[in-house]
């Protein structure tokens, strides 16, 4: 019981976090950058901030998460960091070599005030930043937002840093895939391409981080989209993007900057998101529906029909990410679940409540949504209202552990289990995935619940 000290009796809290259900912007940030090719992150500020972010995406994804640090000691941090980026902007390109440095701000160099433009502008100036090769920044000071907003952040500085209009309309789509995993990257995009689509998705961590073990050591692996794609985004037909909170910054910049018209979709988690999402796909480039995915999606409507007698009525608590809360909520209440309990870390705004409220609105429990709320409120929450599933991440297992409910592990981050960077929960094939876990956890529980006389063999 390690968490024993939860008490059940729920007291209002608007000045402090018990466990927050979110962490920070940087983390976004640096996980963004690794999807672009060729690419080092660099964290502008104190090396404590760089080793945390590292070892969580390492601890994540189980690969080794390069990235590089302005190092600030006291002197920095009175001073500014000037001194200490352009010296590791020139060291990097000296030692590392890679084709872009992304920069990304913590809370200490927005305390005081850093300019980064100003900083890089210098760098170049002083010729630290060779030819062909670039630096471009986002702004994710940590006290504000969560790792999705820094993802949104460093994601919309791949537009203004780099999408150009070059007067001339290409067939190509751009997608921007929002905080998921390099699994439901590689997902999304096979779906265009099954379509007939050619894309440009940005970030896209796909073999960046769930590459092969090959024995040879590559820094800069072959995954990530590339600066010439970056570039070209500016001339697209559309951008399609996923998810309002990590996507839809970075899509309407591109809008307002070379005037590609976007579509914000929710992630295209179970039947009907990714429904929304193919047949956007399909009037965005002006192309048919393949059978191949026709197959895909009957499949998926026959496995729910044939599986929907142990999911219906089911009481869930889910906590994670906004946009994935969101899609997952409207998944499960599709397969007439009822999601009771909601958090989400990330402050993510009234409208992003809204959406949640109407999604459960035909729900007939009481439903619990908390926009920001933390682990401790979502324990309390459980403790006077039981459920039969939790969905979230990691930390989870403690509140899973302590009140027996069976838990399935999904979002940010994963650290005790594998498969989340390798199977994708996007589009049909994904659902079904989803599905298979939910279902193994409900199905495990009734056969371990089940006496002698009511063990079942056949479900
Ligand atoms: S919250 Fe701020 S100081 Fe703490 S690790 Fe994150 S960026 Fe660094």
């Amino acid at each position: 019981m390690l968490l024993r000290h939860t008490p059940t009796e729920i007291k209002e809290r608007s000045a402090l976090t018990v466990n927050p259900a979110k962490t920070c912007q940087p983390i976004g940030a640096m996980y963004a950058a690794l999807g672009v090719h060729g690419c080092l992150p660099h964290s502008h500020g104190s090396q404590g901030c760089y080793a945390y972010h590292r070892s969580a995406l390492t601890r994540h994804f189980k690969e080794p998460v390069v990235a590089a640090t302005s190092a600030f000691t006291e002197g920095a941090s009175v001073f500014g960091g000037q001194a200490n980026l352009v010296q590791a902007i020139d060291n990097i390109f000296t030692v590392y070599n890679p084709e872009v440095i992304a920069v990304h701000t913590t809370c200490l160099s927005e305390t005081i005030g850093d300019d980064v433009p100003q900083i890089v502008a210098k760098a170049k100036a002083d010729g630290k930043v060779p030819e062909g090769k670039y630096v471009f920044h986002a702004n994710t000071p940590s006290y504000v937002g969560s790792h999705v907003t820094g993802f949104a952040n460093m994601t919309k500085a791949m537009v203004e840093y780099f999408a150009e209009a070059n007067g001339l309309k290409s067939k190509t789509i751009n997608l921007i895939p929002g905080y998921v995993e390099p699994a439901d990257m590689a997902e999304i995009r096979r779906l265009a391409t099954v379509m007939g689509i050619t894309t440009i998705m940005f970030p896209d961590t796909a073999k960046v981080l769930n590459g092969p073990l090959t024995g040879k050591y590559k820094m800069f692996p072959e995954g990530g989209v590339t600066i010439n794609e970056l570039q070209k985004c500016g001339s697209s037909a559309g951008t399609v993007a996923l998810g309002r909170i990590a996507s839809m910054p970075a899509a309407r910049a591109l809008d307002a900057k070379c005037k590609v018209p976007c579509q914000i979709l929710d992630l295209p988690i179970g039947l009907t998101a990714t429904d929304a999402f193919v047949d956007t796909l399909r009037q965005t480039a002006g192309v048919s529906v393949p059978d191949a995915i026709n197959l895909e999606r009957g499949q998926l409507v026959d496995t729910i029909s044939d599986w929907h007698q142990y999911l219906y009525g089911k009481r869930v608590a889910i906590v994670g990410d906004p946009d994935q809360v969101l899609a997952l909520t409207r998944f499960l209440v599709g397969l007439d679940m009822r999601p009771v309990h909601i958090i989400t870390g990330s402050p993510a705004g009234k409208k992003f409540e809204k959406s949640l409220r109407d999604a459960v609105a035909g729900v007939p429990d009481a439903v619990n949504i908390r926009v920001p709320g933390d682990m401790l409120l979502f324990h309390q929450w459980l403790k006077n209202d039981p459920v039969d599933l939790i969905i979230g991440n990691t930390y989870a297992k403690y509140i899973a552990k302590d009140e027996d409910i069976p838990l399935v592990r999904y979002g940010f981050p994963i650290y005790d289990r594998m498969g989340h960077s390798y199977f994708s929960t996007m589009g049909y094939r994904g659902a079904l995935r989803l599905m298979e876990k939910i279902l193994d956890a409900i199905l495990d529980r009734k056969d371990r619940d089940a006496d002698d006389i009511t063990m079942e063999l056949v479900m």
